[in-house]
């Protein structure tokens, strides 16, 4: 047995159930140990008392840094990673002026893996170890994207994008169409390996009704896949669906006619829902992925964790990409963190972690798989140094003289300060897939 094991020496961090309203949720061994076997977590614990369990094992020294799990990424298109940054527009004209140009070119198999590849690896370098994406209506983006997940072993959850209408030409499908290659993609991937699928109907003004509850429908066939839409970001955005899904009492009662709204729906942005939408979210255990930089670049509000907390409503991070404007989970915490300062609620560092981590895996149902180092989890993990830049030393020694170098301060510090530079590495079920530092990598055998 110990001879395919392998320790990690560092700070080990983990949850253990959510942190809001709760102490004792995680676990934090600052002079810890790691120990992998064959892909899965077998055991963490003090150093000292893991050594001496496993004298003779490979070991790789990560002291001073933190060994923590993978970040989850609940909302991302990967087929905008090449426009993040594009000037001065509000959802409906970036989408139109930016977005719909740019997926245009994923019907082309070449340009679909090349921005693949960079998507991953990007991912990877921001110490992401799951996402659930968005590629375009062409079955050869979610190939794409599957291929290149696979080919690390990485978890990923996508699924073709179902537009049928108010998109250009060359973007749309049809309700028999959207249908035939949503199944054709699920039944070739989806639970093949680590992938799973997304039903994906983009949002209630690109798809028809009948369209929408086609896509119900297949979930309801194949019930362990997911869905994946976007709901209230913008208020243009809400009152265009209403106007074109006559006869409904808000936004959410158009996915709810469809039957879209399940406990494994995934529901983007959320962010001006009424106090009825809210529970009804909550009542039927579908998911909120919010996407704080993405929110701000589009200016399209502000949405309250605080009230979603209240309602119980299953709440996580997304970054949101290319509306969200970085890769980085830990920049993704850091703005959650202000929006949330800016309604009054001082939100903990532990909370904005959790629901990048455990909290993401909870609600996706796959806590028995990813988001912790319970015994048996999938080893995708990442080793951070939480002071790398001057600034974070200076910080770092400053609170170490207080004596106040909790994990707590370490961790807001890394949402607050942090970004790429802070992952040394990245592991997927057990295997060194980056050095980080470098824009594209090298992944190991
Ligand atoms: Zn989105």
């Amino acid at each position: 047995m110990q001879e395919k094991c392998h320790l990690y020496k560092g700070a080990v961090f983990y949850f253990t159930d959510s942190p809001v309203n709760r102490k004792d949720s995680y676990v934090y061994i600052p002079n810890g140990a790691l120990v992998i076997t064959e892909g899965k977590i077998l055991e963490t614990g003090s150093y000292d008392a893991v050594k001496s369990k496993y004298m003779s094992i490979p070991e790789t020294d990560y002291s001073g840094k933190i060994l923590m799990p993978g970040l989850i990424d609940a909302h991302i298109h990967y087929s905008q990673t090449e426009i993040i940054g594009m000037y001065g527009k509000q959802l409906l004209d970036w989408l139109n002026d930016y977005t719909f140009p740019a997926e245009m070119n994923f019907n082309s198999p070449e340009h679909a893996f090349r921005i693949a590849d960079t998507f991953i690896h990007e991912l990877l370098r921001n110490g992401t170890t799951t996402c659930v994406a968005y590629p375009t209506v062409h079955p050869v983006s979610v190939e794409a994207l599957f291929q290149t997940a696979s080919s690390i072993n990485m978890r990923i959850i996508t699924g073709k994008v179902l537009m049928d209408k108010n998109a250009p030409d060359g973007l749309t499908d049809n309700v028999v169409e959207g249908e035939k290659e949503s199944r054709q993609l699920i039944e070739k991937w989806h639970k093949n390996g680590r992938n799973l699928y997304a039903v994906t109907p983009r949002f209630a003004i690109t798809s028809s009704m009948e369209q929408m509850q086609m896509a119900a429908h297949l979930h309801k066939a194949y019930p362990d896949t997911y869905i994946q839409t976007h709901l209230s970001e913008n208020l243009n955005e809400i009152t265009s669906t209403l106007n074109l899904h006559k006869g409904h009492s808000d936004y959410l009662n158009v996915y709810e006619k469809a039957g879209l709204l399940t406990d494994r729906t995934l529901l983007g942005h959320c962010i001006h829902l009424s106090e009825s939408e809210l529970k009804r979210i909550s009542n039927a255990g579908a998911i909120i992925a919010h996407c704080p930089t993405s929110n701000l670049f589009l200016g399209s509000g502000l949405f309250d964790m605080q009230k979603a907390n209240a309602a119980e409503a299953q709440t996580v991070l997304g970054s949101d990409v290319g509306a969200g404007t970085s890769f980085s989970m830990f920049k993704t915490m850091g703005e959650s963190y202000k929006i949330m300062q800016t309604l009054g609620y001082p939100m903990s560092a532990l909370e904005t972690f959790y629901k990048s981590t455990l909290g993401t895996a909870k609600a996706l149902k796959l806590e028995d798989k990813i988001g912790s180092f319970r015994t048996g989890s999938e080893a995708d993990f990442i080793v951070v140094d939480p002071a790398v830049t001057p600034t974070q030393q200076l910080r770092k020694e400053y609170l170490m003289r207080a004596n106040k170098w909790t994990i707590e301060n370490q961790l807001f510090g890394l949402q607050i300060t942090g970004d790429d530079r802070n992952i040394s590495a990245t592991y997927i079920l057990g295997v060194k897939k980056s050095d980080t530092r470098s824009s594209h990598l090298a992944l190991e055998k």
